[in-house]
């Protein structure tokens, strides 16, 4: 075999190699994306719950007022009881005083209920601001982690780069020339290991002629997608 399929080979399998450190290295960004996303989305839910709480809380305080102002009219309508002027008078009031007392029982069950609603409420934001120090926790560790990976991921890569030049170099200047064009252009398809007598990126059958050349160790293209080929082990 020829040291220039041997280089074929090799350069080969340096591209693919580089092309999945590539692909790894661009899983990072994709995944502390995602944990971004996600603490937003969280977050925004902690605001919602917290603006409803609020709400709810100004609601109970403007119904509390009302039953204090209503208790304060119904003792004053009680006082006046005591010098109505006459029966119809004291009936008419006698009816005030019943109609606020029973509005103000309507209010105090509403009170209540929204009391009780507050406290579910309450519950609500803190399991959401659960949910937030997650996210953040979680966005933390991730990003620490990617920047971990794609620093060995880096060197890794300048490691194998390096190696690819020093391969490069086995080259005749013609090969090295079309080589440099094809993987340019499709990286590590633009070299392909031929499969019994086909290409190994497009399938397409190769001629006797190409696989003798081929065997020679002569630079032979794939005539259907123009990748350089050379013989697998
Ligand atoms: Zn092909």
């Amino acid at each position: 075999m020829s040291s220039v399929a041997e280089a074929l080979r090799e350069l080969h399998r340096l591209h693919v190699k580089i092309g999945g450190l590539h692909e790894r290295m661009a899983r990072g960004p994709r995944q502390i994306a995602a944990c971004e996303q996600r603490l937003a989305t969280v977050r925004q839910e902690l605001e919602q719950t917290r603006e409803t709480l609020k709400r709810a809380r100004i609601l109970a305080d403007e119904k509390q007022l009302q039953l204090k102002s209503r208790e304060d009219r119904i003792a004053d309508l009680k006082g006046k009881l005591n010098t109505a002027a006459s029966n119809r008078e004291y009936q008419t009031l006698k009816e005030q005083i019943e109609a606020d007392q029973q509005a103000n029982a309507v209010l105090t069950d509403e009170i209540l209920e929204l009391l009780e609603r507050i406290d579910r409420m309450e519950g609500d934001v803190e399991q959401v601001q659960k949910k937030v120090k997650e996210a953040e926790q979680h966005l933390g560790e991730t990003r620490d982690r990617v920047a971990q990976e794609n620093a060995a991921l880096q060197s890794e890569l300048e490691e194998t780069q390096k190696e690819l030049q020093s391969v490069e170099t086995a080259l005749p200047p013609d090969l090295r020339r079309e080589y440099e064009r094809v993987v340019r252009a499709r990286g590590s398809d633009g070299l392909s290991g031929v499969s019994g007598n086909s290409c190994g990126v497009c399938f397409q059958t190769l001629t006797a002629q190409m696989l003798n050349e081929l065997a020679l160790g002569k630079p032979v293209f794939c005539p259907s997608c123009g990748a350089i080929l050379f013989v697998r082990e």
